[in-house]
């Protein structure tokens, strides 16, 4: 009699924590799954972010847009498929401005063409849409920014003004489109080429500048 009720209560207690523990899995199941849904529902579409920005004309005042003629070979006119790098290249044309390289992008000969150019004065041009599709990637002008930097010699380190410019630029642009610093490459990390050659010849400057961002 006595161990009958015992073991019946021991049943009922093991029964009890049992319940409690499927309780307290279900709790955290919810919670995952209530994480999961929020992270898809606020994943922003980046081809739509970069749209609003264009119709708000919510770019910081430093950048001068200057877009590059409809119609030109420069401007192919197509949409990115999607926004998932940011390329660092550098003009190759020592002592250059801003405004020199995005005029030859308008010009009719040129088929080549970045979204921005940062000067060696530090200023900033933007040449493009956010979403249009650029020529200067290869293989990644379909999914992503691109930036040209301009230098005062042929070694392609940038000056203090260019390098503050473009940190700028890129926090923005990363901030935007919810990037990391991962996502901040070389064209030297699309194709192999010395580009931008200071920042291939030197690695560490390389590493530095993501540091930096
Ligand atoms: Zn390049």
């Amino acid at each position: 009699m006595y161990s009958q009720s015992r073991r019946k209560r021991r049943r009922r207690r093991k029964k009890r924590t049992s319940r409690f523990l499927f309780l307290i899995l279900e709790i955290i199941l919810l919670v995952v799954l209530l994480y999961v849904a929020y992270q898809v529902l606020s994943q922003k579409d980046p081809i739509e972010v970069a749209h609003s920005i264009e119709e708000n004309g919510d770019y910081p005042e430093w950048i001068d847009v200057q877009y590059i003629d409809e119609g030109n070979p420069s401007r192919v006119g197509e949409q990115l498929d999607g926004i998932n790098d940011i390329v660092i290249h550098y003009v190759g044309n020592p002592g250059t401005t801003a405004q020199q390289n995005r005029d030859f992008y308008n010009h009719m000969d040129s088929n080549v063409c970045s979204h921005f150019v940062v000067g060696i004065d530090g200023e900033v041009i933007q040449c493009l849409p956010l979403y249009e599709k650029s020529e200067a990637s290869n293989d990644r002008n379909h999914d992503t920014i691109s930036i040209e930097v301009c230098h005062p010699d042929e070694e392609g380190k940038f000056t203090d003004e260019s390098y503050q410019s473009l940190i700028k630029l890129v926090d923005w642009l990363m901030d935007e489109f919810d990037l990391d610093t991962d996502h901040v490459i070389r064209h030297y990390d699309v194709t192999g080429k010395e580009c931008p050659r200071y920042y291939v010849r030197n690695e560490d400057a390389w590493e530095q500048f993501k540091r930096d961002l």
